[in-house]
C-alpha cells in the first residue's frame, strides 16, 4: 500500500490523495439504502493525463478503480465493493467549449449540472441543456453513464442519446475518443465512424473513465407553460401519453400520483411542459396539445386541471424543488432510485407494483 500511496502522490500531488479512514468513510456510501463499502484510497485528478497515469498504475498493481462524479446515483454504484481506489472527478470541472451554431457543449467529466446551467444562463441565455431532477451537484458524465433522463427527454431521449462525443481513459491507461471529435476538432455528432460510445454507456464506469464529453444543447425559450392533465384510470395513461407526445411539442412530461392532500388521492396527473419563442407560438402549441386529447376529454374520463400561476411557476422550476424535498431523509422523506426504464404500455402494471412495494415498506 505504501508503494501505491507514494506513486499516487507523485501523480496528483499530496493534497489530492487520501488514505485517511474518516475520509474513506465518507466515500463508502451514498444517500441510498445500500450497505457501505469503503475504498482503500481516494484520488482527485485534474487532467486526462493524470487519469491515464492512475489507470496505468492500477493496472500494474491490479487494484480496482471506481470512477465517481457527484456520488448521487442512490443505488450504491460508486461504492468500492472490492476495495481499491475511488477516482473522484470533481476537480476536472472545466467547461471547455460552447458551440451555439451547432448547439453543443464540451465539458470535463467533473462538470456538474448546476455549473453548466449557471454558465449557460450567464453566457448563452438562448441555450439550455437537459437537466435531471437530481441535486445540482450531480455530474453530467455520471448521469450519462447510467442512461439518465431529464427535462428534455420527451423531446430528445435519454441523456446518453444527447451525447455527441467522448474522451475516455481505458483500464490500460490508453486515451481514446468517440464521435466526430476523433476525426476532427468539432464535437458535434457520434458519427461518422462506427459508434463505440456504447462500450461506456450503461456500464456504470466499469469499462473506462470518461474524462471529457460533448452533449447537445437546445433552444432556451423565452415563453414557457405547463398543462396538467388528470384522469382516474391507470389503464388510460398510455393512450393519453401517446396522444400528447404525438404532437412532438412537449419538452417534458411527468406523470405523478400522491396519497396526500386528500383531493389529489386516486388521480393520475401528467405535467406537460412546453416552450416557445413568442406568445403566439406558445398559444399555438397549447392548442395543439389540448386538441390531441380532445377525444378523451370529451368523454369526461379525463381533463385539464386549472392551476394557479404560483403553482405553475413551481412546476416549471428545474430541477424540481418538490422532488428534492420529498427525497430529504432528514426531514422525514425517503427516496430509492429504481431506474424504471419501460415501454409506456406497461404503465398500469408498473404503477400497481410500485404501490404494492410502497405499502409493504
Ligand atoms: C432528488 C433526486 C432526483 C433525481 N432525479 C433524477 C432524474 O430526474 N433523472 C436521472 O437520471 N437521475 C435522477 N436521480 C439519480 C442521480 O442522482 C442522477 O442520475 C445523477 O445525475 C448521477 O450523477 P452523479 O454525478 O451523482 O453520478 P455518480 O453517482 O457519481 O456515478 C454514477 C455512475 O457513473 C459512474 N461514473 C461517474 N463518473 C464517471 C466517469 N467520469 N467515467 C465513467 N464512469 C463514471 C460511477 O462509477 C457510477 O457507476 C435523482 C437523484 C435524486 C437524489
Amino acid at each position: 500500500m505504501s508503494n501505491l500511496a507514494q506513486r499516487l502522490r507523485e501523480i496528483v500531488g499530496d493534497a489530492f490523495v487520501s488514505f485517511e479512514p474518516e475520509e474513506l468513510y465518507l466515500y463508502s456510501m451514498d444517500q441510498g439504502t445500500m450497505p457501505p463499502a469503503a475504498p482503500d484510497a481516494v484520488v482527485m485528478p485534474k487532467t486526462t493525463e493524470e487519469v491515464a497515469k492512475i489507470a496505468q498504475l492500477a493496472n500494474e498493481l491490479k487494484v480496482p478503480l471506481v470512477p465517481m462524479g457527484g456520488g448521487l446515483v442512490l443505488s450504491g454504484l460508486t461504492r468500492a465493493l472490492k476495495g481499491g481506489i475511488i477516482v473522484d472527478m470533481k476537480r476536472m470541472d472545466r467547461i471547455v467549449e460552447v458551440n451555439p451554431a451547432s448547439r453543443y457543449t464540451v465539458v470535463e467529466a467533473g462538470v456538474t449540472q448546476g455549473k453548466l446551467k449557471a454558465y449557460l444562463a450567464k453566457h448563452h441565455p438562448e441555450l439550455k441543456h437537459s437537466m435531471p431532477d437530481a441535486p445540482p451537484a450531480a455530474t453530467i458524465a455520471g448521469n450519462i453513464c447510467i442512461h439518465g433522463s431529464g427535462h428534455l427527454s420527451v423531446l430528445a431521449g435519454f441523456h446518453s442519446d444527447m451525447l455527441t462525443g467522448m474522451e475516455v481513459v481505458l483500464p490500460t491507461g490508453e486515451i481514446i475518443r468517440t464521435g466526430s471529435c476523433s476525426v476532427s476538432p468539432q464535437w458535434f455528432a457520434k458519427a461518422p465512424l462506427p459508434d463505440l460510445s456504447g462500450l461506456f454507456l450503461g456500464w456504470s464506469g466499469t469499462t473506462g473513465i470518461i474524462t471529457r464529453l460533448g452533449i447537445r444543447l437546445f433552444p432556451n425559450y423565452r415563453f414557457n407553460d405547463v398543462l396538467v392533465y388528470v384522469c382516474e384510470k391507470a389503464e388510460l395513461m398510455p393512450k393519453i401519453i401517446s396522444m400528447l407526445t404525438s404532437t412532438q411539442v412537449a419538452e417534458d412530461m411527468t406523470p405523478w400520483m400522491v396519497p396526500k392532500p386528500e383531493w389529489a388521492k386516486g388521480f393520475f396527473h401528467i405535467n406537460v411542459a412546453f416552450g416557445a419563442h413568442s406568445k403566439k407560438e406558445l398559444i399555438f402549441k397549447r392548442n395543439l396539445l389540448q386538441e390531441s386529447v380532445r377525444q378523451i376529454t370529451d368523454t369526461k374520463a379525463a381533463g385539464f386541471l386549472p392551476i394557479p400561476p404560483v403553482q405553475k411557476e413551481r412546476f416549471m422550476k428545474i430541477p424540481s424543488p418538490d422532488l428534492a424535498r420529498f427525497a430529504d431523509a432528514r426531514k422525514g422523506g425517503g427516496f430509492e432510485y429504481v431506474g424504471a426504464i419501460m415501454a409506456i404500455e406497461r404503465f398500469a402494471e408498473a404503477y400497481n407494483a410500485g404501490i404494492e412495494i410502497a405499502e409493504k415498506h
